[in-house]
């Protein structure tokens, strides 16, 4: 019989999206024997395989809330060509991360998946991969669940909650897709002459040195839906803009009624989302102005999952402390991006923004799992209520709860402590660029 490797770290993050990046970096930089590990074969998560961008904006009075590793990221993408404004290609996302990690000295283990994690008690003792050679065990002092699905958390037995507390109902999901050959400035030129098809937000006076974001067409897309070519499901046509010119990404697609973390969901909404896609591309490129050359070049290889489990912690962060800008004595990140539910079948898209200038903390409480004492939840996994996470979720909030938790376990780690006993001076000290 022949035994199983085992591996042993100071720190295994698991999920390498924008939030384990920014833990198993700033694990890294803090000095800690890392790895990171990611069930596909690149980095990214939502930000690569799921299409996602643009970052949403989090800066306060023109001064960003999110410095440190993601800043990193964004200088190491502009160096590339690859971002413009707050827009990034994927390509320029992966390859920024791989430079990060390497200087940071963290291993990485693509193409493996945990399966299973072993426990003693509250103290996490390994965890179990399913590599391409086979199974492999990885044992470490400290774990960070960056899974986005708090799949780590639930493999552990660990207490999690899924989507709204009273319905379990989780937010719509969304394929994104890419379109070429799109005429930016006919396509702008029809949405100026036409603001009441389009949503409020949008100011027609169009920069096209930055990333434009294009916003609803509702005269087409209730023509097509009571023609029945398009699916009701879907609302307005969304698009931003890349930077490679005459490209443009599409947030449209809107799929209800299928749960994110589990196979036969994901099944669903897989086909769904395609089909969708087809219907809403032969719109555009049928009847819209600016797309009558265009094509689509691809969609995302991963759905784009808004919602699925949130680790239960020693504390939940709550919509209520987003639109009151709570502050925390035990902060380790900061937002400013408010509550943002894409509603499930039976429910309203909701979106409360925070008053100009003001921003919200996430205190470190929210990191650690309940009844777990060397495991952390970072990003989409951070412990909160629906609402909370509707707005902590976006991807520069994600990577500075992701930075936060590996300066916890970074602390946690160079004074040979438990999680719970790093002392918070010093957490703060390494994340003092963003408090
Ligand atoms: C449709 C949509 C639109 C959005 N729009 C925006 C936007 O415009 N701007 C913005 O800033 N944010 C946006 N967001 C939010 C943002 O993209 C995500 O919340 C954020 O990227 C989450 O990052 P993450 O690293 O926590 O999770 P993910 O990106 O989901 O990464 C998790 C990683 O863990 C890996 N993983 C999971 N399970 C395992 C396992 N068992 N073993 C090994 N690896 C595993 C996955 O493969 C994945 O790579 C959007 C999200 C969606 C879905």
């Amino acid at each position: 019989m022949t035994s199983i490797q085992t591996s042993r770290y100071d720190v295994v993050v698991v999920g390498g999206g924008v939030t384990g990046l920014g833990a198993a970096t700033k694990a890294g930089w803090l000095g800690a024997k890392t790895l990171l590990v990611e069930r596909h074969a690149f980095v990214g998560g939502m930000a690569t395989a799921g299409m996602v961008s643009p970052f949403m904006k989090n800066d306060v009075g023109g001064e960003t809330l999110t410095r440190g590793v993601f800043e990193a990221l964004e200088e190491k993408m502009r160096d590339l060509n690859g971002m413009i404004d707050n827009g990034f290609s994927a390509a320029a996302f992966r390859s920024a991360a791989y430079g990060l990690l390497r200087e940071a000295g963290a291993d990485v283990l693509f193409g493996s998946a945990v399966t299973r994690v072993e426990r003693e008690g509250e103290t996490i003792t390994a965890l179990v991969l399913e590599t391409p050679e086979g199974t492999e065990r990885v044992e470490a002092k400290y774990f960070v669940d960056a899974t986005g699905d708090a799949q780590v958390v639930y493999l552990a037995g660990l207490p999690f909650v899924k989507g709204d507390e009273r319905t379990g109902k989780t937010q719509a999901l969304t394929l994104f897709f890419r379109m070429g050959g799109v005429d930016v400035r006919r396509a702008t030129d029809y949405a100026a002459a036409h603001p009441d098809d389009f949503m409020e937000w949008m100011d027609f006076d169009f920069d096209f040195n930055r990333i434009l974001s294009i916003a609803g067409y509702y005269s087409f897309v209730k023509r097509a839906t009571a023609a029945g070519k398009l699916s009701p499901n879907v609302k307005y046509i969304f698009y931003t803009t890349l930077p490679s010119s005459g490209e443009a990404s599409f947030n449209t697609t809107n799929i209800l009624d299928a749960d994110g973390s589990t196979s036969s969901g994901l099944t669903r909404a897989a086909f769904d989302g395609r089909r969708q896609t087809r219907q809403v591309v032969d719109l555009l490129v049928g009847e819209i102005p600016g797309f009558e050359n265009a094509e689509l070049i691809e969609t995302g290889a991963a759905l784009g999952v808004r919602e699925t489990r949130r680790a239960v912690g020693d504390y939940a962060m709550t919509g209520e402390d987003v639109r009151s800008a709570r502050k925390f004595d035990d902060a380790v990140a900061r937002g400013c991006y408010g509550v943002d539910i894409h509603g499930q079948s039976g429910e309203e898209d909701t979106m409360d923004d925070l008053p100009e200038g003001e921003y919200y903390e996430i205190p470190k409480r929210a990191l650690f799992v309940k009844d777990a004492r060397n495991l952390l939840a970072a990003g989409k996994c951070v412990s909160s209520t629906r609402e909370g996470h509707a707005a902590i979720r976006v991807m520069p909030i994600a990577a500075a709860t992701g930075e936060a938790s590996g300066a916890i376990v970074g602390v946690a780690n160079k004074r040979s402590v438990e999680l719970r006993d790093a002392p918070y001076a010093e957490i703060r000290e390494a994340l003092k660029f963003n408090l």
